[in-house]
């Protein structure tokens, strides 16, 4: 087999130092999914290419390789998301975002990567609160995976969702009327805020919404979200 040069947007979403002063870095590339590189000599002192292997960066990279095996040549910086160190909590999230990222395109998936992207602008340059960025990150995850849900209708007799509701991954949200006997229920105030229904939560609801909907993304798509993240939100 040749060797191949790819280009592909991608985002760093993990770096560990190999050898001297090499970085075996985890890419996702919207053209690529998540592959690994070595980055060559990006330990030395004035390297060029020491930005390309850092968590965050995203840019236009170039690999050279095959086989799944690619060494990085060339990135162009497009954002580094420097700002999300800013805060702690903003920076669990989007290390959060990131992992789920490379376990959700293990084939490449370009709008889970528009979401995460747009999820790490959010908590990167806004002032959003960290749990709704969190929360929708989570929604689009879903929808982008072809596993959307409605929280505001009973997914079976489409009757309008106003107090709990209740989810299991053949039915999806249905109402009590509907649901099966092994559906997990969401309560009244979960399915309010989810929805988009309420303008005022606190922080524990939306942990407990975000928990339920990362559980709710591993039963659909069999993708486990990183639960210390969660867990330790509570
Ligand atoms: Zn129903």
């Amino acid at each position: 087999m040749q060797t191949a040069e790819i280009k592909t947007k991608a985002i760093v979403a993990r770096a560990v130092p190999y050898g001297e002063s090499d970085m075996i870095v985890t890419l996702v590339g919207v053209d690529t999914g998540t592959v690994t590189a070595t980055a060559r000599g990006c330990l030395r002192r004035g390297a060029k290419l020491r930005y390309a292997a850092e968590p965050f960066n995203f840019g236009d990279y170039v690999l050279v390789g095959r086989n799944g095996r690619y060494v990085i040549t060339e990135c162009s910086q497009i954002d580094s998301f420097n700002a999300v160190t800013r805060d702690l909590q903003s920076y669990y999230a989007a290390f959060m975002v990131l992992d789920a990222l490379t376990k959700l395109c293990a084939e490449p998936q370009p709008s889970i990567m528009l979401a995460a992207l747009k999820t790490l602008q959010r908590l990167a340059y806004t002032t959003d609160e960290t749990d709704c960025a969190v929360t929708d990150f989570l929604l689009a995850a879903l929808e982008e995976s072809g596993n959307r849900l409605d929280f505001k209708h009973c997914n079976i007799c489409k009757c309008q969702l106003d107090e709990e509701a209740y989810f299991n991954a053949a039915d999806g949200i249905v109402c009590k009327h509907c649901k099966s006997i092994d559906a997990v229920p969401v309560d009244a105030a979960c399915r309010a805020y989810i929805a988009g229904e309420r303008g005022e939560t606190s922080h524990a609801l939306r942990v407990k919404a975000n928990i339920l909907l990362s559980e709710f993304v591993y039963s659909m798509s069999g993708v486990r979200i990183n639960p210390r993240y969660f867990t330790e939100q509570i």
